[in-house]
Order: structure tokens, then sequence, then C-alpha cells
């Protein structure tokens, strides 16, 4: 005994006097360049290892197979008690069964670069960090007495190592502060985006990001009280903290708000100190539930984000327009001063920081605010559709389950857009606001988020129903979940008929379908699908139903029935074995009205020109979602490249920087001509107005506005008259054509993503498959001008052009590849147009 003791006294002391600073550890000073990840990633360790204040977590891999860590910073004690602290606050929130004890703790969670080149973010981290375990620093171990602090020093490795390795490999032996050097002047796509070129700030609820999975996992793992998002702005701006600027969703309780000034008090008062510049309540909004600081809101915590004047434009050192040189110093002193000050006053109102934030759920389940009290989705939705939302609740820790009986009530119809009298069926799902996440449930299932102000720079809607294609009511009254569900009762796979049948026949009506297709395509399995609807052993099929025929597949031999059966089960496909080709009604198999499908080669565009984040959905969606096969080529080469080899070809949106010349046209319309299906999606259909050979026009407003009230409107009204005719994202009613094969698969009614007011008359000769007609507008924010707009408008059209086809996807449905019901619109472009 008395040598461990020994032993002990001696090493311990050696242990924490190893602990380095960042400037001491890393062999230069904060600032002077930038720390690459895997720098960051030894610090962080250097930290956990030298110290009894912090613990380092690794909790997954980028794309780029870079790390994602985090720290748990708090005192010694709270350390030897972490995991009961940790319980004991998700028994505050319900999600956790148990009764909360009264040793509370502040969660403070500093969420840092998420957009890779806000590069101050990181550095700003390391500082942090290291002043808050430093033991000379007696302030901090006050803080952490009360506080458990946790810091993602790093969330988009791969974005922000992108726009580092580019400016290191291309700046002098010194920095040059003149913002026309070319080391200001980063290269498509730049560092703020991930591997896919994924905004990862607008992934936070619908997580299609493997980092955003891996991040809400152990957010949920921890559910923090106060939550910072640390960005970067244009260089030219002073410093931003909360409070936030209008509109706030209107779930957004009065602490939260109080709490957000009581913080960006605390701010102003280190920041005047120093004479430092900053600006509150503008810009910044928190409305759209897909941010690092309005997600943690609807999860009940204090968010918020933080910014710095600096980003991809700023490097090292840059002069502002006032003639400053603004320093990566700081900028990441700033970001420092801010964090130290959010954990400061946590701590300093740590009781009241929890004691609300057990309220926030507490009323969530016994005194829940706004209009209804239950969304229901009807049981006979298409179940691949139920299962996909029911998934997503998972993801989000709100619970559901079924209506248990059946009755009639007034309710809102989501399809409609009227209330009116509705009857629920027992198995109908339910999913009741009196839950620990309620408030989160109101957000993504209101029909109709209430903007406290119309002045928001994101899109205003993301209902549950429209994203995934589901009927359903939001009720006033209470309906309680009586019988549990999971996504896997929405599963319910079938192998119906005969074995080694003469055809598998397959029904066409969501991404699961599309997924098979794609695997058998891959796999050299040639199908068929219907245009036509048919009957087949009492059973009736639609239109695009997918009929896999033994005579297309000799070439697999016996590997035929392998293959499709082990796709169908991998994709939890149900197949019916069809004992012959003839049908009941409709078409038989051998029809010409049973359409071969051409294997599709596909060409991607992207690059210098091209949006990188629509470049990046598509990408994504074909890499990621459909694992199919896409070449992706270069704007810069497209003069170049051999078209011949693809028979699909999808132009990203985009300005394309003059890289369509007349000559560049003609490539494509001789290319379209000869049998090619071009597939043209969001603003770049604007470059195909007036076009030879193209039908594509645009549609302008009927109506303008008397010159005079132009003229005479005042100054201070700018930006507000600006919105009247414009919309950011809201949801209109499509009509769709479903005997068109782009909309196989498809429900009459499609409710679309408008992200923009800008508008294209229907086609003169061609297929309006898409179409916005009178009274369309659904839910989200569009301007008292964008609405005429918008109606009686294209949205997807498809023309013939020689023996090819033009497909105009006016809206986006890839868009941040959340708007699920979209997906099957572009996976019809590519196998059934044109065959
Ligand atoms: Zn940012």
């Amino acid at each position: 005994m008395g040598i461990t003791l020994l032993i002990s006294a001696l090493i311990t002391p050696s242990i924490f006097a190893q602990l380095q600073s960042p400037d001491e550890f890393l062999g230069y000073e904060l600032g002077d360049r930038w720390t690459p990840h895997h720098r960051v990633v030894s610090y962080v360790n250097h930290v956990a290892e030298n110290s009894d204040l912090a613990t380092v977590h690794p909790y997954g891999t980028t794309n780029q197979h870079r790390e994602l860590v985090y720290l748990v910073v708090t005192s010694a004690e709270n350390h030897s008690n972490i995991e009961e602290i940790r319980l004991n606050n998700l028994r505050l929130t319900g999600l956790q069964p148990g009764e909360a004890t009264p040793n509370r703790k502040a969660i403070v969670w500093l969420a840092y670069n998420i957009h890779g080149n806000e590069t101050s973010s990181s550095e700003a981290a390391m500082k942090t960090l290291y002043e808050l375990v430093n033991p000379a620093n007696l302030e901090s171990k006050e803080w952490l007495r009360d506080a458990v602090v946790i810091i993602d020093p790093m969330m988009n490795p791969d974005g922000r190592d992108r726009y580092v390795n580019w400016f290191n490999g291309i700046v002098g032996s010194e920095m040059n502060p003149n913002p026309e050097s070319r080391e200001h002047n980063e290269p498509w796509p730049g560092g703020r985006s991930n591997h896919y070129y994924f905004d990862m700030n607008r992934d936070w609820a619908w997580q299609t990001q493997k980092e955003s999975r891996y991040r809400i996992a152990i957010y949920q793992e921890w559910m923090p009280h106060v939550h910072v998002d640390l960005h970067e702005m244009g260089y030219n701006s002073p410093y931003y903290f909360a409070p936030a600027a209008e509109p706030f969703h209107k779930v957004i309780t009065d602490w939260q708000r109080e709490f957000q000034t009581t913080i960006g008090k605390n701010h102003t008062r280190h920041f005047d100190e120093e004479g430092l510049l900053y600006y509150t309540r503008e810009v910044f909004d928190l409305f759209y539930p897909s941010y690092g600081d309005t997600w943690p809101t609807y999860n009940g915590a204090i968010g918020m984000t933080y910014e710095q004047g600096g980003g991809s434009r700023a490097g090292i050192g840059v002069i502002t327009e006032e003639g400053d040189t603004l320093t990566l110093k700081d900028r990441l002193y700033n970001h420092y001063l801010s964090s130290m000050s959010t954990v400061e006053v946590t701590a300093n109102h740590a009781d009241r920081v929890v004691s609300e934030f057990a309220k926030f759920f507490d009323d969530a389940v016994n005194n829940p605010a706004g209009t209804y009290r239950t969304f229901v989705v009807k049981a006979d939705n298409n179940p691949d559709k139920i299962n996909h939302l029911l998934r997503f609740l998972d993801g989000q820790k709100i619970r559901y389950g079924t209506a248990g009986s059946s009755r009639n009530t007034r309710g809102y119809n989501y399809k409609t857009g009227q209330t009116e009298r509705v009857s629920i069926s027992a198995g109908d799902i339910v999913v009741n606001v009196r839950q620990p996440q309620g408030q989160l449930a109101r957000v993504f299932f209101e029909p109709n988020p209430e903007l406290a102000d119309s002045l928001t720079y994101d899109i205003t809607t993301w209902e549950a129903h429209y994203r995934f294609g589901l009927d359903g009511y939001a009720l006033e009254s209470d309906i309680r979940p009586e019988m549990n569900i999971s996504p896997e009762d929405f599963r319910q796979v079938t192998r119906t008929g005969a074995e080694k049948p003469y055809a598998y026949v397959a029904r066409w009506t969501g991404m699961d379908d599309a997924r098979f297709l794609a695997e058998i395509t891959k796999q050299g399995v040639r199908s068929r699908f219907s245009t036509v609807d048919f009957q087949m052993e009492g059973n009736s099929y639609k239109r695009g139903t997918l009929i896999i025929t033994r005579g297309n597949n000799n070439h697999l031999g016996d590997t035929f029935d392998e293959i499709v059966e082990a796709a169908a089960e991998k994709h939890e496909r149900s197949l019916y074995g069809a004992p012959t080709g003839f049908v009941e009604s409709g078409s038989d198999f051998g029809s010409n009205r049973v359409s071969f499908i051409e294997k599709p080669k596909i060409a991607l565009i992207l690059g210098e020109g091209t949006s990188s984040l629509n470049a990046g959905e598509i990408w994504h969606f074909f890499d990621q979602q459909l694992h199919y096969p896409a070449t992706l080529i270069n704007t810069d080469d497209f003069m170049r490249f051999d078209l011949d080899s693809y028979n699909t070809l999808v132009l990203p949106s985009g300005s394309y920087n003059g890289v369509l010349t007349d000559s560049a046209m003609e490539k494509l319309s001789t290319w379209v001509r000869g049998g090619g299906t071009l597939i043209i999606m969001g603003n770049t259909n604007q470059l195909f107005t007036n076009r030879n050979g193209f039908q594509l026009t645009r549609k302008y407003a009927e109506t303008e506005e008397p010159a005079m009230d132009k003229m005479l409107a005042p100054y201070a009204d700018r930006v507000r008259r600006n919105i009247s005719s414009s919309t950011s994202g809201s949801a209109f009613k499509v009509t769709l054509d479903t005997t068109h094969p782009l909309a196989f698969g498809y429900d009459q009614e499609y409710f679309t993503l408008k992200l923009s007011a800008d508008s294209y008359s229907y086609l003169e000769s061609g297929w309006n498959v898409g179409t916005v007609r009178e009274g369309a507008y659904r839910s989200g924010f569009a301007g008292v001008k964008a609405k005429p707009m918008i109606e009686n408008s294209l949205s997807f059209g498809v023309q013939s052009y020689g023996r090819g086809q033009v497909v105009y996807m006016i809206d986006n449905p890839l868009f941040r590849g959340f708007w699920e019901n979209g997906k099957l619109l572009f996976v019809n472009s590519l196998f059934f147009v044109g065959n």
C-alpha cells in the first residue's frame, strides 16, 4: 500500500505537469497557420491524456475516413459521476425512465466548424479547451463545478481540410492580405460543405449525411441545455451573437428567448471591455428546423449561432473595407471569448438552466401549446412511405402508435387544405403532442408554421405529410396512441406465384423499388415496365409495374433467378412470379405497351459554373441513395467529352459561366436528337428558354404594379417589398399526369417544394406532366405577388426532340436530400422516360 501511494504521489503531479497549451504542443502560435484535422485530434487527445478534467470520445468517421471526436470537460468530481449526471439529465426529459435526482449540472455544448472554410472555429476550440482545463485558470475551475462542457472541435473535417490543404498549396512564404490575391478566392466547390457538397448546417433534422447521423446519436445521449454553433460570415461584418433575429418559430418558449438575452448580455460585457464590435437580433433567425441553433432549440436547449467575420475569403489575414487587417488570430480570439463567456454565464445560472430545461419537457407532456393535439397518418397510405416516416420519427425520438378505435371528428386535411369532417380508423397512426418531444412533433407536423415575421432566409415548409407523400390530418382533439407499432410493421414482404416464373412482377411506388431496379440493372438484368394498368390472378397492377421476363435474360442463365430473388430480399420487395405473359386485362408482357428499359448510362456535369449544392445532391443521390453509377464530368471538359458513350445526361442548377455556348448547345441538341435523355435541373432551365429546338418559355407576371407606387416606395421598405414577389421555399400542390412515365408510381396530387417564384409556361407541344394549377398554394411563405406567378405554371415537363427527350425539372426533388416523395420523379426520368 505504501508503495502504491508513493508511486502515485510521484507520478500524478508529473503527468499533469505535461499538459501543454496549443502553442506549446503544436510548435507555433495559434492563428499563425491552420491546424489540420489530424493535429487538432492529436492535441485534444493530448489534453485528455494529461488532464483529469477532460475525456475524449471518438464518435464516427467521415466519408473521407477522418475521425470525429467530442470531449467532455468538467470537474474531476463530476467526471467520477459522469454517467449518473448524463442519465439523470435524460430522466429530466422523460426520454429515459426513472426519477431524476437533485444532482443537477448544466450541460453546455460548443460545436465548432460545421462549415469547413469557417476555419477560426476549430482553432478557437483548442484554445477554449485548454483554458477550461488549465490549472492556472482558476475562474474556469469554478465554472466546471456546475457545468459539464461538451466540445466538438471539428464537425466537418473533410470540408475544413479541403480548404486548408488548398490554401497551404497556393500561399507564398508570407500571406498576402490583399483580398484580390488568389488565396482569398477559393475554387469550386469550396470547403464549406462536406464530401458530398452538402451544407451540414441544413441537415441537423434530416440527417441525410453520415456526420449528422453520428452527431445526433451522441446529442441525444446528452441532451444539452445550451448549444452553440460557431460560424463565420463575410469578413467585413462585426461579431454576431444571441439574441437571434425574428422570426422565431412559435414553439420557442419565453425562457428560451430570455436566456438568449442573458447570454448575449454576458458577452457584451466581455466584448465591450476589449472594445470589440458586435451586433445582435439581426439576420440570423430561428425558424427552419435543421440548423445547429433551431434543432437544439426544438430539443429543449438554448440553441444559438455565433458568427465571426472571416470565412473563406479572409485567409490568414485580410484588409477589410474599413482598412484594418483582420487576422486569423483576431477571429479565433473572439470565438474563444464568446465560448468562455457562454460557459461562464451558464454555470452561473446552472440551477435555473436545468430547472427550465426540465420544465420544457414537463410542459410538453402536461401543458402543450399550439392548436393541434394529434397528428394522424392514415394506415392505408403506401406502407413503404409509412415505414420511412416512422424511421424518421424514431430518429427524432418522437413517439407514435395506433389510434386503437375508429371515430369521426373534425380535422385539417393536409391533402385538401381544408378543415373538415374526417374519419379515423383503428389502425391509423397517431402522433400526440403530449410527449417529451411534443414540441419537435409540432415543428414537423403543423400544417402551416406561423411566422412571427416573414423575413427569413430559408425554406418555410417541411411538413412531414407533404415530404413523405402521406395522407392524414391534424386534429385539435386528443387521441392518445393505444398500441405500439414499429417501422418494420409496414414491411410485409411476400413472394407469391410460380418458382422460376415466366416473369417476375414487382410494384413501383417509391425509392425502395428504385433501389431494387438499380441493383438488378447493375447486375445485368434486363427489365420492362408496363405503361398501362393490368390484372393478373385477380390482382391489379398499376402503370410502372416492373416486369422482369426470363426471355429477356437468357444471357444470365440460372443466375437470373438468384439475382432477382436476392435483390428483392435485400431491398425487402415483394415479388410475384407470373407463370405466363398473358394478362387478364391490360397488355400482355410482350406488348409494346410494356416498354423495355434501356440500361441508363449516366453522365453528370459538375464543377465551376454549377451549383455545388445541387451537383452534390445529385452525386449523393446516385452514390449513397440509389446506388447506381453516374460518371462525373467537369464543366471544363464539356466540349471534349464523348457524349455518345452515355444515354442520359444530368445538368445541375447553375449559371454555367459561358460553358453552354452555341457550339455546346449544338453538341447537346445533336445528341438529344439522336436518342439521348437530357435532364435539366432548377434554374439551369432558364438557359434553355428561347433556344432552338427547346420549347421551354418563361412565364412573367400578368399585371405590373403601377409605376408610381413603385417609385414612391420608402427606402426603408426595400427589403420587405422585395419579398412580396418571392418564395424562399413553400409547398404547392402539383397535378400530375400519371399516364406519363415521369409520374409513374405517383398519385395525381404531389406536393412540391417551390424554391423560387421563377416560373415557366406550359409547354405548347410536349407533356406538361406536373403543373401548378389555380389555388395550389398549401404551406410556407410565398409572397402575395409570388403566388399568381407560380399558379398556372410548369413544375415538371417532358418534350420529345428528334429521337430523344428533354426533361425539365423546374422544381428540384432532390433538394437537401430530404423531400422523400420527390425522389421517384428523378428515378423515373432515368429509367422510364424515353423508353
Ligand atoms: Zn457557417
